[in-house]
């Protein structure tokens, strides 16, 4: 299995003001499957078509396994690219796509109908191989472009975005499906998205791209229990966060001492504490709440609060938001394990 290495990758457009892509290092450990996550125009394309060799990077290097594939034309990288957009040979039946690649290697017709018969029962497309992808579903077209991709058996697989165009009904069902066949292959695979709820739900680890440079790299919990930033937080929707400062155990700031989780150090910090982790009730780190507003919003709901003058949100069950009325006082908990430091905010 292959290990895939970018390292100080920096790429800027002809005409572009600013870097797509700026000092980019990051290891994808062979045989996972890793998202690369981040808001529209971040560089998770760009990142992409550099791996591919569709682009040239301006610095730094590309590794497969310790051996740099910059220079390397991209049908001998070994890396495999599903784009957004499936781009299937329309004048070839989905037969003749999924094959094409195993035709362009020089194997025999019987060759390439033994490989793309499973491939296609693999990616339930079985019946459909005579089709023109005209023919086909948004889904099945993906599909058949993930088994085009697949069937070249790549070290690297790229995916761009692929479910960004389908239906919620269908992205369920191609989201499993990807992961299912990513775990049977072991190819490591990368997988683009903007959605952080998507790179969760579907990879190992996910590496975070803020501005072209990279946020966060790691185990998905990690984003939520441990972001390394305010922004790393506040693009897994952390909403609260407390300026003060860390000292001897405890935090000093406007919502009175708190008693912080062992290990911390001392100094200035910006305290941010999940909405779904803060408790309506007593608790550890008890405080008076004003409630401010609540929100149904289907499956949970949102009770803003009013602490010392701060203002905090929760994310509570509708059942537990039932008895709760806007203007009252309620008490609440700020358990320690759920309170995280992040850097005070650089002061300008
Ligand atoms: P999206 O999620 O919207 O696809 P992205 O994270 O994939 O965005 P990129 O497509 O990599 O972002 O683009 C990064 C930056 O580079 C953006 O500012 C974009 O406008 C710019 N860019 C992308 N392609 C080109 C190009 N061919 N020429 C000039 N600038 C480009």
């Amino acid at each position: 299995m292959t290990a895939l290495t970018l390292k100080d990758l920096t790429k800027t457009y002809p005409g572009g003001n600013q870097a797509a892509v700026r000092g980019l290092s990051l290891t994808v450990e062979s045989g996972t499957l890793t998202a690369l996550l981040g808001p529209s125009g971040c560089g998770k394309t760009t990142t992409m078509k550099l791996i591919a060799g569709l682009i040239a990077p301006d610095a730094g290097d590309i590794r497969l396994n310790d051996r740099s594939i910059v220079g390397v034309p991209p049908e001998r990288r070994g890396v495999a690219m599903v784009f957004q957009n499936p781009l299937l040979f329309p004048h070839l039946t989905v037969a003749g796509n999924v094959g094409f690649g195993l035709r362009m290697r020089g194997l025999s017709p019987a060759q390439i109908a033994a490989q793309v018969d499973p491939m296609l029962a693999r990616v339930r497309l079985e019946g459909l191989d005579h089709r023109r992808p005209i023919e086909l579903s948004g889904g099945q077209q993906q599909r058949a472009a993930l088994a085009r991709a697949l069937i070249l058996k790549p070290d690297v697989l790229l995916l761009d975005e692929p479910l960004s165009n389908l239906d919620p009904s269908l992205r369920d069902d191609m989201r499993s499906l990807i992961r299912e066949l990513q775990r049977e292959t072991g190819i490591t695979t990368l997988v683009v998205t903007h959605d952080q709820a998507e790179a969760v739900a579907l990879s190992d680890r996910i590496a975070l791209l803020l501005d072209g440079k990279l946020a966060q790299h790691g185990p998905p919990e990690d984003f939520y229990r441990r972001p390394a930033t305010e922004a790393v937080a506040r693009f897994f929707g952390g909403v609260n966060f407390v300026p003060g400062q860390s000292r001897a155990g405890r935090f000093h700031s406007a919502l009175g001492p708190l008693t912080l989780p062992r290990g911390v150090i001392d100094g200035d910090a910006l305290l941010t504490i999940r909405p779904e982790a803060l408790r309506l009730g007593p608790g550890p780190n008890p405080r008076e709440a004003r409630v401010d507003g609540i929100t149904f919003l289907g499956t949970q709901t949102r009770v803003e609060l009013s602490v010392s003058g701060t203002t905090l949100q929760a994310l509570t069950t509708p059942d537990q938001a039932a008895d709760l009325r806007s203007g009252t006082e309620i008490a609440i908990a700020l358990p320690p394990d759920a309170l995280w430091l992040l850097p005070s905010p650089a002061k300008p």
